[in-house]
C-alpha cells in the first residue's frame, strides 16, 4: 500500500509509507536530494529524512529558502555547542538560537572564554564538520528525560524542559558528547555545513532576566556559501568604520556623560550645528506646508496621562512620577495630549480644519539600564511631532501630503531608496483592536491610496497595527545597504475619543476629527546618528560643521588668510584657520580627518594673486582659484543641500 504525496506544483507521487521527504526529493532529481536543507511536511517544518506514514503535501526546501537558512543556522548552532563540549567539556549548556545573519548560543563556564578559546572553537567546529556527523533525532518520555538530564547535570536544561517539553520530546544528538533538548528541525548532516565565523563572547543572563545567573553568550554568524560569508564580514567591518558612537568622538559631535546618566545626550558645538541645520530645515518645512509650530511643556499633571491612558498602558516606559505639593507630576513619553490640549483649548469649525501642530518635542522614555545603544536607543530625544486634526473627507490629501513630506526629507539628506509597510488590523476577528470598523476602513483606504497616488509601492503587513489606528512606516535603505525606520504616519482612534475632541460640521452638529500622528525623522538624535553612519561623518557641505578651513603654508599668509576667512565668514560659510606654525601636509591631513569638505591652502603664489588652492576631501586638489569664484561655488552647494560629492 503506497501512499500519496502531494507536491507544490501540484503534482502527485506515490511513495512506500515511512519514506521521507529526502526519498521524495530523489524521485524529483538527485540535484534536489542533493540540495535539500529541511522539508515541509502538511506545512510543519521536519527533519528532510522524517519517515512519512500517511498522505500528505510536500515541500522541499533549499538554500533559497529563509526558512532553510534559520535551520541551517540552528544547526551550526549545535554544531558550535558540541566543539564546547569536546574542548571544555564542564561546560553547561543555555539555549542556542539562530539571529539574524546567524545565531549564538549560551554557555555556563567557570572560566570567561578568552578570545584564544574562540578561535580553538572555530577550529573544532570545523574538524567535527569534516567528520559529516549526523543531527540525529531521538524520541524521549518526559521523565525519562528529566532524569537523565539531571544525570547529565545540565540544570539549564532540565529547567527548560520542565516549562516546555510534551510527554514525549525529541533530542538531537551530534557525535559522542552532544545532546540537546531541542524541536528541531536540523539539516541532515555536518557535510552541508559550508561558511560560519564565531564574532564574539558577551554576557547574558539565563533567560534574559538579571536576576539570573550571568551566561557567556557566543556571538557567530553563519551562510551558505563562503561568499554571502565574505560579503557580511565586509560589510560588519564598513559598519564599525561608520560607527556614530566611534565617529561622534572621533568627530567631537556628541557624548554620553557618565556623571550625567546613560541614554541621554550631550551635543558639543560641532554636532550642536548640525542639529540646528536640521531643525531649521524641518521648522522651515513645517511651516512652508501648512503646519503651525507649537511647544509645550516636559513636565505635566499625572492626571492628563490617566486620561490620555498612558499611565495606564504606557507605564513601563514611563520615568515614575514625581510628588509635588499640589499633585503628582511626570515626565513626557509622548507630544500628543499636549497637542490635544491645544486643540481643545478653542471651539473649532470644519472650516479650521485641518489642524496641523507640529513640535521639535524632546520625550523621555525609560529604558532598562544596560539596553542603552549610542544615540539608537537612549532614555531621552527629540521627536519631529505632528498631529493632524482633519475631517474624514481631508484624510486622504493629508496622508498624501504626509508622504510627500517624508519623500522630501529622505531626498534632503541623501537617500535614494526607501521601503514603506502599511500595518493594518485584523478585521475586528481578536477584538484587541479599538475603534469602529467603518473607521479602520476608511483609515487604511486611506494609506493605500495615498501610496497610489504617490506611486509609492507598499507592503501591507496585516495584524501588525497598534491598537488604536493602522500607520505606514517608511525605512530608508543607508549608504551600505542597511535598512532603518525612519518615518510614521500613525492613525489614532482612541485619544480624540478620550479627550472627546470635536469640530461642528456643515450640518450645524459635533463630530469627532480623525487624528494622525507623524514623525519624520522620527527621533533627532536617531536621525544624526543614522546621517553619520550613512556619510561616514564626512556630512555633505551643507550639514558640515566646519565647511572650509583656511591653511597657510607659512606665517607670511597669515595676513591674506585672515582676510579670505573674514570673506567667507561674511558669505555665510563656516569656515575656519589653521595659522599654527606647522606644516601645511600636517595641517591637511588633520583637516582631512576630520573630513572637511574643502581645504584652502595659500601659499605665496596665491597671496599675491588673490586667489586659493583649493582641496577637497574627496576629490582631492582643484587647483587655484579666485577667492570669490570660490565663495560663489561653495555658497551654490550649500544652497543647493548638494548631497553627493
Ligand atoms: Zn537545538
Ligand atoms: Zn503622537
Amino acid at each position: 500500500m503506497s501512499i500519496q504525496i502531494t507536491l507544490p506544483d501540484g503534482s502527485v507521487q506515490q511513495i512506500e509509507p515511512g519514506s521521507s521527504a529526502l526519498d521524495v526529493a530523489r524521485n524529483i532529481s538527485p540535484r534536489l536530494a542533493d540540495a535539500a536543507i529541511v522539508a515541509k511536511v502538511n506545512g510543519v517544518l521536519v527533519d528532510v529524512n522524517r519517515p512519512i506514514e500517511a498522505d500528505a503535501t510536500v515541500q522541499i526546501l533549499t538554500s533559497k529558502d529563509p526558512q532553510a537558512l534559520e535551520v541551517y543556522r540552528h544547526s551550526t548552532a549545535h554544531l558550535c555547542a558540541a566543539a564546547v563540549l569536546e574542548l571544555f567539556p564542564e561546560t553547561k549548556l543555555g539555549i542556542g538560537p539562530p539571529i539574524e545573519n546567524g545565531f549564538y548560543y549560551d554557555f555556563d563556564r567557570p572560566e570567561a572564554f578568552t578570545p584564544q578559546d574562540l578561535e580553538k572553537i572555530e577550529a573544532k567546529m570545523w574538524e567535527l564538520q569534516a567528520k559529516g556527523l549526523t543531527f540525529e533525532r531521538k524520541l524521549i518520555a518526559k521523565t525519562e528525560g528529566l532524569e537523565k538530564y539531571r544525570a547529565m547535570n545540565e540544570p539549564m536544561k532540565v529547567e527548560l524542559i520542565e516549562e516546555r517539553a510534551d510527554d514525549i520530546f525529541s533530542e538531537y544528538t551530534l557525535g559522542p558528547h552532544f545532546i540537546d533538548f531541542c524541536r528541531g528541525p536540523h539539516i541532515p548532516d555536518t557535510s552541508k555545513i559550508k561558511a560560519f565565523k564565531i564574532l564574539s563572547v558577551a554576557g547574558a543572563y539565563w533567560k534574559g532576566n538579571e536576576k539570573n545567573k550571568q551566561l557567556q553568550r557566543i556571538y557567530a554568524t553563519a551562510w551558505f556559501s563562503k561568499k554571502e560569508l565574505d560579503e557580511y564580514l565586509n560589510k560588519l567591518e564598513e559598519a564599525k568604520k561608520r560607527d556614530h558612537r566611534k565617529l561622534g568622538q572621533e568627530l567631537d559631535l556628541f557624548s554620553i556623560q557618565e556623571l550625567a546618566g546613560p541614554g541621554l545626550i550631550f551635543f558639543h558645538p560641532k554636532g550642536g550645528i548640525i542639529r540646528k541645520t536640521l531643525e531649521d530645515w524641518m521648522r522651515n518645512a513645517y511651516l512652508e506646508r501648512g503646519y503651525s509650530l507649537v511647544y509645550t511643556p516636559h513636565v505635566m499633571r499625572r492626571d492628563l496621562w490617566k486620561v490620555s491612558g498612558h499611565a495606564n498602558f504606557y507605564s513601563e516606559n514611563m520615568f515614575t512620577p514625581m510628588e509635588l505639593d499640589d499633585s503628582e507630576y511626570q515626565l513626557k513619553p509622548m507630544n500628543c495630549p499636549g497637542h490635544i490640549l491645544i486643540y481643545a483649548d478653542r471651539q473649532h469649525s470644519y472650516r479650521d480644519l485641518p489642524i496641523r501642530l507640529g513640535e521639535l518635542g524632546t520625550v523621555y522614555r525609560y529604558e532598562r539600564s544596560g539596553t542603552m545603544h549610542g544615540l539608537l536607543r537612549v532614555r531621552g530625544f527629540t521627536q519631529d511631532d505632528a498631529h493632524i486634526f482633519c475631517t474624514p473627507e481631508q484624510i486622504e490629501d493629508e496622508i498624501v501630503a504626509c508622504l510627500d513630506f517624508a519623500q522630501d526629507t529622505l531626498k534632503t539628506f541623501g537617500f535614494t531608496s526607501y521601503k514603506a509597510e502599511i500595518s493594518t488590523w485584523d478585521q475586528g476577528a481578536s477584538g484587541k483592536y479599538d475603534g469602529e470598523p467603518a473607521m479602520w476602513e476608511l483609515a487604511e483606504g486611506s494609506l493605500r491610496k495615498a501610496c497610489d497616488r504617490l506611486g509609492i509601492e507598499a507592503t501591507v503587513i496585516p495584524d501588525e497595527a497598534a491598537f488604536y489606528g493602522p500607520k505606514i512606516d517608511v525605512k530608508l535603505v543607508d549608504a551600505i545597504g542597511r535598512l532603518w525606520q525612519l518615518s510614521t504616519v500613525q492613525f489614532d482612534f482612541t485619544l480624540p475619543r478620550r479627550f472627546e475632541l470635536e469640530y461642528v460640521a456643515e450640518d450645524g452638529k459635533k463630530h469627532r476629527p480623525l487624528m494622525v500622528h507623524r514623525a519624520l525623522f522620527g527621533s533627532v538624535e536617531r536621525f544624526f546618528g543614522i546621517l553619520v553612519e550613512h556619510y561616514a561623518g564626512a556630512f555633505p557641505t551643507w550639514l558640515a560643521p566646519v565647511q572650509a578651513t583656511v591653511l597657510p603654508i607659512t606665517d607670511r599668509q597669515n595676513d591674506y588668510a585672515k582676510e579670505v576667512v573674514a570673506k567667507l565668514k561674511a558669505a555665510g560659510v563656516r569656515v575656519t584657520l589653521d595659522d599654527r606654525s606647522e606644516k601645511v601636509n600636517l595641517k591637511i591631513r588633520e583637516a582631512q580627518m576630520q573630513k572637511v569638505p574643502y581645504m584652502l591652502v595659500i601659499g605665496g603664489r596665491e597671496a599675491e594673486a588673490g586667489q586659493v588652492a583649493v582641496r577637497h576631501r574627496k576629490r582631492a586638489d582643484l587647483g587655484p582659484v579666485e577667492v570669490d569664484t570660490f565663495i560663489a561655488t561653495i555658497t551654490a552647494e550649500i544652497a543647493a543641500r548638494t548631497a553627493d560629492e
